[in-house]
């Protein structure tokens, strides 16, 4: 029989030892966590200022195909029909191989991202970070491309291949030349600082159009708290020959995200009003659009979305879906929404965070990615993005 004494003192023992085996397992843990930051840190990322040290690691939110994600991937919904017998179907862009992957995390907040096919990487704003940062898809390689990034936010990419940034605490849009040198396109209107350009397009004929929100000021976290200095939230086009900027429309509450249609026909802005109160639209308006002329007309709300949920960003397919982001409201509702161009709700795709924007990338332009809070997601699709610098 054992002596219960006897027998306490060697479960407190084994207990301690474990205990012991378990700190210097954590300590190692801890230590080689320590060294992989380091040197993941020293092989791909420059100094940080204050704010400048990730805020997760890769090992809290693991990189790679989501959780549960066997096929076909239950994060790609389908609101249409299936047409076979397996797979997600009847909404076209989903196959039953495809599945949402997290391929980089670590950011606070995560936005603006843009797609450079000559280089075959995503740029994206990590903006309380002050920097952009460089996604390459070939190897998976993270980067910082710019820090300070003056806050940017939104960023795309002009005909010629050059990127176009807004710039919160710049309070400006700016290009980033073919060599390297950042060109002003537009800090001012009527005399006085845009408050915080916020989203951008670039037209065929080289016509820049942004939006000018205020969330860039409203504080000293992502950008420069300042007041604003322009009345109305307008949304703005910057004349490709003279570099005039003129006001497209001026009835939106918070203007956000900025998209044509494939044939540029149709131009659609976001209005993100709800984050200043409860009765201000959360939706996405479409209007007929004379890029040329720099004149929208017929103004109307194409997609309502599920409040207090807000689109933040969207892109175009080439078959004019509208693809945008959902986040701030049910998790439910957390990722991606694709609309047909006449508002008929088609699919969602499901991301663990926030959503606040997305781009088409990949060599085929099938590629979504898509800045989710801390990370950035990817998933192939059977579309492809309109636009075609
Ligand atoms: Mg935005």
């Amino acid at each position: 029989m054992t002596n219960p004494i006897q027998s306490d003192h060697q479960a407190e023992a084994a207990s301690a030892a474990v205990n012991r085996r378990n700190l210097l397992r954590g300590a190692a843990a801890i230590a080689a966590t320590a060294v992989t930051v380091k040197a993941a840190s020293a092989a791909t990322v420059t100094p940080f200022g204050e704010t400048g040290v990730p805020t997760r690691s890769t090992e809290r939110l693991p990189l790679g195909p989501l959780s549960g994600s066997r096929y076909p991937d239950s994060h790609l919904e389908s609101l249409k029909k299936p047409k076979v017998s397996f797979g997600p179907s009847g909404f076209p862009a989903f196959a039953g191989t495809m599945a949402v992957e997290r391929v980089a995390t670590g950011f606070r907040w995560a936005e603006g991202p843009v797609y450079f096919p000559a280089g075959r990487y995503v740029l994206f704003s990590d903006i309380p970070n002050n920097r952009i940062m460089r996604y390459s898809e070939d190897d998976g390689h993270l980067s910082v491309f710019r820090q300070p990034s003056m806050n940017s936010n939104g960023n795309t990419i002009d005909r010629e291949g050059r990127l176009i940034t807004c710039e919160h605490s710049g309070r400006r849009v700016t290009r980033t030349e073919l060599d390297g040198s950042i060109t002003i396109i537009a800090d001012k209107y009527n005399g006085k600082k845009l408050n915080s350009p916020n989203d951008a397009v670039v037209a065929s004929d080289g016509s820049i159009w942004f939006t000018d929100p205020v969330y860039g000021i409203g504080g000293n976290y992502e950008g420069i708290k300042a007041a604003p200095e322009q009345e109305k939230h307008n949304v703005y086009r910057v004349d490709p020959k003279s570099g005039d900027v003129k006001v497209v429309v001026d009835d939106f509450v918070e203007p956000n995200g900025i998209t044509f249609s494939p044939d540029e026909k149709k131009l659609y802005v976001i209005d993100t009003g709800f984050t200043d109160g409860p009765d201000n639209p959360s939706h996405i308006r479409v209007f007929d659009v004379d890029v040329g002329a720099g004149k929208v007309s017929n103004g109307k709300v194409f997609a309502e979305m599920p409040k207090p949920s807000i689109t933040d960003g969207m892109r175009c397919d080439t078959d004019g879906r509208i693809w945008c982001s959902v986040g701030w409201g049910d998790p439910n509702e957390d990722g991606v929404r694709c609309y047909a161009p006449d508002g008929d709700l088609l699919g969602k795709i499901h991301i663990p965070e926030t959503v606040a924007n997305l781009c088409f990338g990949g060599t085929y332009r099938n590629r979504l990615y898509i800045c989710g809070s801390t990370s950035l997601y990817a998933v192939y699709t059977s579309v492809q993005g309109a636009m075609k610098p």
